[in-house]
């Protein structure tokens, strides 16, 4: 089942995108080479709290931690640890989520940490402009396979391939709602947008394979090749006046 949102409740949705994005950008604000995964994080929940909402992912299904943090072949949901030291040149991705007033939020940002390579700086320039791409799509009148075909025409002529494995989803009361957003998909197909539906839509590219797998601690996915992969992340609402992205500052 499809829910739609108020006016009301897409403004409260805008104040836990507002949060998490400010969490996330404090977060980057001190990432460099030689700090851990486990210190961005307490950055993120600190945040989180002070602005007085609740981090979202902490407990959701288990996971131990405030924000998911994935770097280079790790596509999503990776666990900070203090063991996790960011390494010049990494891609990291923080991906966060909110909830005030028990309406949630979920955005995903990747940035490199230090120095960057050419190839790394093209990689995160393209999934963050097929995410504007998408943004762009989402707006009524339009199916849902008009997102999904804008990242997959924007991301397939530079060369990278899509996770399929996951994808994006509505989101509202819970984290994960109907329906699901894929990467890849068809123009002019799937159920129509219409004015108070609530998408996060996040294109998780990789350099190799679209293959994923699990790690042992049965959270982090990587690529199944080990090639770098990269994720980008807004929590947006269809409204009458076109998309409305939810997680800005
Ligand atoms: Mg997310
Ligand atoms: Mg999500």
């Amino acid at each position: 089942m499809i829910s739609l949102k108020s006016n009301a409740e897409i403004k409260i949705m805008k104040e836990a995108g507002k949060i998490v994005a400010i969490a996330v950008r404090k977060a980057f604000d001190v990432m460099q080479p030689g700090i851990t995964t486990k210190e961005l994080d307490n950055i993120a929940s600190e945040e989180i709290k002070n602005l007085g909402a609740q981090p979202a992912f902490l407990g959701l299904y288990g996971f131990p931690a405030t924000a998911c943090i994935s770097i280079n072949s790790e596509i999503v949901h990776g666990i900070p640890s203090e063991d996790r030291i960011v390494n010049q040149g990494d891609i990291v991705t923080i991906d966060c989520g909110a909830i005030v007033d028990g309406f949630y939020s979920d955005h995903a940002v990747s940035e490199i940490a230090g120095n960057a390579d050419e190839d790394s700086i093209f990689l995160v320039d393209t999934t963050k402009k097929s995410l504007l791409q998408a943004i762009d799509n989402a707006k009524p009148g339009n199916r849902l396979g008009d997102i999904s075909n804008a990242v997959e025409t924007y991301v397939r002529p530079k060369g990278f391939e899509l996770v399929r494995e996951y994808v994006g989803h509505g989101i509202g009361r819970q984290l994960h709602e109907s329906p699901q957003v894929p990467n890849i998909g068809q123009p002019s197909t799937g159920i129509e947008l219409k004015p108070g539906l609530v998408l996060a839509i996040e294109p998780m590219l990789t350099v190799g394979s679209w293959e994923t797998e699990k790690l042992e601690d049965d959270w982090t996915v990587v690529t199944k090749d080990g090639s770098m992969s990269c994720h980008f992340e807004h929590t947006v609402a269809v409204t009458e006046n076109g998309p409305e992205v939810l997680t800005e500052i």
